[in-house]
This record gives structure tokens, C-alpha cells and sequence, in this order.
């Protein structure tokens, strides 16, 4: 494939807001949102995004950028034509926040880099289940999914990138996977774990609240929700 001219990824949106979790809270941003995810976690919020299904495939990407709630539409769109859109729509907006889905299914490095020449900070979220295509410089979000349905494994390579990692809370065993991550993965002690409950849920909050001041942790919330913005 030429990538100069072939490259693509699988767009469900694009859209300008505050970044809402962790370190870049209250960042504005441009979330690029690709479209496939295998992962399966029974709780995401972002299912729409799983599948690459022809029938919800739309040829125009002008569709996308006009969305204003979850649908299960996406396009085929050239980094190029996203850099294009980001450049005449929010030219102003310094960093861009590549999630999904599960972004790292897709190799990044084209798009990072046309980002980055033109002064933009990249951040990727991803779940640690595929290896990292990216630039140097992107800022990596790693949240860690351990024995979800789709049976993924978890990359230590992907793993050591990582610039935090935000830890989804449901409940205390959620907890203790965590420690268990930490020490099967050696995770750093200078890099930051956020923890973040799941659907706001008060009970998940409140034992958020309680490891992290335990652990000296951090606690990520999704500032975005409460706020009622995207
Ligand atoms: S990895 Fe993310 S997008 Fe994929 S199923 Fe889990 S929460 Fe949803």
C-alpha cells in the first residue's frame, strides 16, 4: 500500500471539547474517534464503536464531522483530509486526543506526525492490547483491560510506553487487579495511576476516593459528564 496516497483510518467522529480525565483535564482538544474495538469490556460506554460493519459504513465524511450523539456510522477518511478539517475547523486547538474504539488497532504514525508538524500535542487512549504505531512524542493514556470477553492479552511493551495509567473502578476487586498489574507489569512509581469510576457511580466514586488516598493515587473524573459536555 502507498501510504502516501492509500493511508486511511476508520473515522466514527470528530469533534472539538474539553478533555475530560486525567493529567489533560480541562485541556481543549480535538478528539479523532476510530472506529473497531475487540476488546469487548461489558461496561463500555463507546459500543458503537466496535465493529467495521459495511452497513454502517458511509462513504461521506462530511457525516461524521456533524454528529451529535453516539452512532454507529464511520467513514474511510485520509489523515491528510483529517489534518484538512482540523486545520479549518479548529486551527486554534492545540491538542488532538486519538481514541476509539481501540485505536492502536490502527498504525498512527503518519497521522502523528502531520499533527506534530503543524505544533500539535497527540495523546492516544488505548487499552494495552495492541502494540503502539505512533510518534515519539505522543502522550500515551493507557487503560488497562485484564480478562475482558474478548480475551485480550495485554502488551508489556505497550504497557512501558505508557505515560499514566488510568484505571477503570467498579468495585474493590477491580482494586486489587490493579496492585496485581502493577506488579506483573512493572509499572514505574513515577508514572501516575489515576483512578476512575465507572459510569460516575457514586459507591465506585467513593472507593475511588478512598484507594487513591491510600495509595496515593490519583482520582480521574469524568469531568466532561458531570459538565454535560461532550
Ligand atoms: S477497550 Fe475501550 S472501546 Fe474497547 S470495549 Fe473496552 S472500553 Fe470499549
Amino acid at each position: 500500500m502507498d501510504i502516501a496516497t492509500e493511508y486511511k483510518l476508520p473515522v466514527n467522529e470528530i469533534f472539538a471539547t474539553l478533555q475530560g480525565e486525567a493529567t489533560f483535564a480541562g485541556t481543549p482538544s480535538v478528539f479523532i474517534r476510530l472506529q473497531g474495538c475487540d476488546v469487548a469490556c461489558s461496561w463500555c460506554d463507546t459500543k458503537h464503536t466496535w465493529e467495521l460493519n459495511p452497513k454502517t459504513f458511509n462513504n461521506d465524511f462530511a457525516v461524521i464531522t456533524v454528529k451529535e450523539q453516539d452512532k454507529e456510522s464511520w467513514s474511510y477518511v485520509k489523515d491528510t483530509e483529517l489534518v484538512d478539517y482540523i486545520q479549518t475547523n479548529f486551527s486554534y486547538i492545540t491538542h488532538i486526543v486519538i481514541t476509539g474504539g481501540e485505536p492502536a488497532q490502527y498504525n498512527l504514525v503518519p497521522l502523528c506526525i502531520k499533527l506534530e508538524q503543524l505544533g500539535k500535542t497527540i495523546q492516544i487512549e488505548t487499552s494495552g492490547t495492541e502494540e503502539l504505531r505512533i510518534s515519539k512524542e505522543t502522550w500515551v493514556t493507557l487503560s488497562p483491560k485484564i480478562n475482558m470477553p474478548g480475551n485480550k492479552k495485554l502488551i508489556q511493551a505497550s504497557i512501558n510506553r505508557a505515560n499514566e495509567i488510568k484505571m477503570p473502578i467498579g468495585k474493590i476487586a477491580d482494586i486489587d487487579k490493579l496492585k496485581q498489574f502493577i506488579i506483573d507489569y512493572k509499572i514505574a512509581k513515577q508514572i501516575p495511576i489515576w483512578l476512575q469510576a465507572l459510569s460516575q457511580n457514586p459507591t465506585a466514586t467513593k472507593l475511588c476516593i478512598e484507594q487513591a488516598m491510600l495509595h496515593n493515587w490519583k482520582l480521574s473524573v469524568q469531568t466532561h459528564k458531570y459538565l454535560n459536555i461532550r
